[in-house]
């Protein structure tokens, strides 16, 4: 509804005042952020694999690899144009709220002021080293924000587990084991509830296959996050580049009309 429309509404006094929303905390970015690209005072950090062959994608049936085939070239044609073709939850994407709940959007109604959005990064890439299998627990998040502050509505909040080092090679990536379970961090049901009902925020990143861990069989946080209508970055670049808090990623799906998700280029924005 058009903010003339809610005001006329308040003063008629009619039923649709009902529908106005509580107004969000404002989420500032740190000062000088945005005029740091200019004077080149902001780092920006590419948060995205390379698309290629080689890219891991989620290994369920249907879930076909990516291929980029050439079909005409500068010689024969005078133009160089390829084509490509991916599931949708291959390299570097995200997952819309559809993809696991009925009712959700989809990758092209996700409100861009959901994808441009602070970022907070909760390192545990040193209790992975020790345990595959390792969930990122409720505790674990709120002593981080006893450290760097609490997690502001609207945040995109990463695990950083380090498993970005295996991304090169998609068996140690996937990491099954003789019965085909695999063995990756992800963030534990109650992580993800504390964020998303809890704190409110954009979504949920991680530099995995999947928010939920390798051993997950019921997909808990999925259905949690999305069931919410919160978004996922799943198999991101380059997050030991970022400050625990203060960074703004830049969150850019593909647009495709309904789609549970797709490929993204992720950037974020330091100071
Ligand atoms: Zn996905």
């Amino acid at each position: 509804m058009p903010a003339g429309l809610v005001l006329l509404a308040l003063a008629t006094g009619c039923e649709v005042v009902q529908e106005i929303q509580q107004p969000q905390p404002v989420v500032r970015p740190p000062a000088g952020i945005l005029e740091g690209l200019a004077t080149r005072g902001t780092r920006i950090v590419d948060l995205t694999h390379t698309l290629n062959a080689a890219s891991p994608h989620w290994p369920g049936e249907g879930y076909e690899p990516f291929a980029y085939e050439t079909f005409a070239t500068l010689e024969e044609n005078g133009v160089l144009s390829g084509r490509f073709s991916m599931a949708e939850h291959t390299g570097t994407h995200l997952d819309a709220p559809n993809h696991f709940a009925e009712g959700q959007i989809a990758v092209d109604e996700i409100p861009p002021s959901q994808l441009i959005v602070p970022a907070a990064v909760i390192d545990v890439s040193a209790a992975v080293a020790l345990n595959p299998d390792y969930e990122l627990s409720a505790e674990v998040v709120t002593a981080w924000e006893r450290q760097y502050g609490a997690i502001e509505p609207g945040t995109l909040v990463f695990m950083y587990t380090g498993w970005e080092e295996r991304f090169a090679d998609f068996e140690r990536y996937r990491n099954a084991d003789e019965e085909g379970r695999m063995h990756f961090p992800g963030f534990s049901p109650a992580a993800a509830e504390l964020l998303v009902t809890g704190r409110d925020v954009a979504g949920l990143g991680i530099d995995t296959l999947s928010v939920d861990y390798g051993l997950s069989t019921d997909f808990a946080v999925h259905a949690i996050s999305h069931g919410r209508g919160k978004y996922h970055i799943e198999n991101a670049a380059n997050l030991a580049m970022l400050p625990a808090s203060g960074a703004w990623v830049i969150v850019a799906p593909i647009k495709i009309e309904r789609g549970t998700g797709g490929p993204v280029r992720l950037f974020a924005l330091v100071r």
